[in-house]
């Protein structure tokens, strides 16, 4: 797989060649990749967007383009400590985010569920246009992601399931990370049921 990078968006890139190794090794590396099932392509070219981080919260890719074209849109929020591409502590320079690893690789774990894994039988038409609904949907598959990442998981289970203590019960963000869900479907379906129980 050959992977291509380009800077998008968010004017000048502090430390450019290790960003482009991060992004790079992150997807030919990923762990999700090594499942037979998974149909690895030719050719990725990755967007990379920086944005303010008062602008953005959380990393986020949008695949939506890549069959069309081959391209992902990986966006980052500039700095911060918890989830941008820079960590800017306090007296120190500002360096790549120790955790940018991380971030990458479930990002990344977005795009090969969702366009690689035919067997996941992610939908475009299907996903939710009630933002609530959609949002536990999300709480359910990054906790799914984060426990197949094993180490690489930028969050365990309790963040998760603090996170989303809200909208769904524990338990089933629990069931999400032991991979009860297997499919965009089942994702959907679990995060109707907990809706239903909601309301
Ligand atoms: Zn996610």
């Amino acid at each position: 797989m050959k992977v291509d990078v380009v800077f998008a968006a968010g004017g000048r890139v502090d430390f450019c060649t290790e960003i482009h190794g991060l992004i790079t090794q992150g997807l030919i590396n990923h762990p999700f990749l090594a499942c037979p099932r998974i149909a690895v392509p030719c050719y990725v070219l990755v967007k990379l967007n920086i944005v303010e981080a008062h602008l953005l919260s959380a990393p986020n890719i949008d695949h939506n383009s890549f069959l069309r074209d081959r391209s992902i849109t990986l966006s980052f929020p500039k700095v911060s400590d918890d989830d941008g591409l820079y960590t800017h502590l306090s007296g120190n320079p500002i360096s790549i985010n120790p955790r940018a690893k991380k971030l990458i690789a479930h990002e990344m774990a977005h795009f090969v569920d969702a366009r690689l894994d035919q067997s996941f039988g992610y939908n475009d038409a299907a996903r939710p246009s009630d933002p609530a609904l959609r949002s536990i949907v999300y709480h359910l598959w990054d906790s799914y992601i984060d426990g197949r990442l094993g180490p690489l998981a930028p969050y365990n289970l309790q963040c998760r399931q603090h996170w989303a203590a809200s909208r769904v019960p524990s338990l089933l963000v629990e069931r999400a990370w032991n991979a009860a869900f297997t499919t965009y479907r089942d994702l959907l379906q679990a995060a109707n049921d907990a809706s239903r129980r909601q309301n």
